[in-house]
């Protein structure tokens, strides 16, 4: 099986640029952010707050997340219902940022993650996917761009869904969220030795595409 992990902070356009860039090269798109977000919700709907002052354990116990495949794109489900849209407000963004720090989280969603690459030829993103996840990926891309220009991109995104928010507090969370994510102590989003960086600060997202698809063509010698 082939897998190609592209890793980077939020906001670069990753879940994007992987799902265009999995289908031009007909691999499954795993988009790994969504099943942490997933367990954000839960945590949620179980009443708890950032701190996370609870038992992790017991309301995992009682959790379950998987991925499905309706028309080829991926549907997070928790607890056997879609949560594909509920999963994409700004609360459950910080609340998977908050939960992905701990490794009982983290172990609870490791497996799934590498079934899903030993069945398929996948293309998968994420924080921690060529560091951790799959160590062994044919592929490994740590796809960047400064934190000002990812804010902007996912302000314009929020504001076409109809999203009240300002930039300054797109910006904040963004640079909040990189924080928590490069400074846990379990699987810090950091670039693998092995990983080539891909900057798109500069680029538009077609550029961009064609960059990734050209490390991973040239990685897969065609
Ligand atoms: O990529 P996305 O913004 O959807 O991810 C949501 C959060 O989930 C990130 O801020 C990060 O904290 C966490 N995450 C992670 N490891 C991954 C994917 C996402 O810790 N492989």
């Amino acid at each position: 099986m082939i897998s190609v992990a592209i890793d980077g902070p939020a906001g670069a356009g990753k879940s994007t640029l992987s799902r265009k860039a999995a289908k031009e090269l007909g691999f499954i798109y795993v988009d790994t952010g969504a099943l942490y977000r997933a367990v954000g919700l839960k945590f949620i709907r179980a009443g708890v707050d950032e701190n996370l002052n609870c038992d992790i354990e017991k309301i995992l116990a009682d959790t379950k997340v998987d991925i499905r495949f309706i028309g080829g794109e991926q549907h997070v489900f928790l607890d056997d219902t879609d949560v594909n849209d509920e999963i994409r407000t700004p609360a459950a963004s910080m609340m998977a940022s908050a939960v992905s720090a701990k490794p009982e989280v983290r172990a609870f969603l490791l497996q799934m993650q590498r079934n899903l690459a030993n069945e398929n030829n996948v293309l998968m993103d994420g924080r921690d996917i060529g560091t951790v996840v799959l160590p062994n990926a044919t592929v490994k891309i740590f796809l960047t761009a400064s934190a000002e220009i990812r804010a902007e991109r996912r302000y314009k995104e929020l504001v076409e869904k109809g999203s009240e928010v300002t930039f300054e507090e797109v910006f904040e969370d963004m640079k909040k969220r990189d924080y928590n994510d490069s400074h846990r102590a379990v699987a810090p989003l950091k670039q693998a030795d092995d990983a080539v960086l891909a900057d798109t600060s500069a680029l538009t997202f077609d550029e961009s595409l064609a960059l990734i698809l050209s490390i991973v063509n040239e990685r897969l010698g065609k």
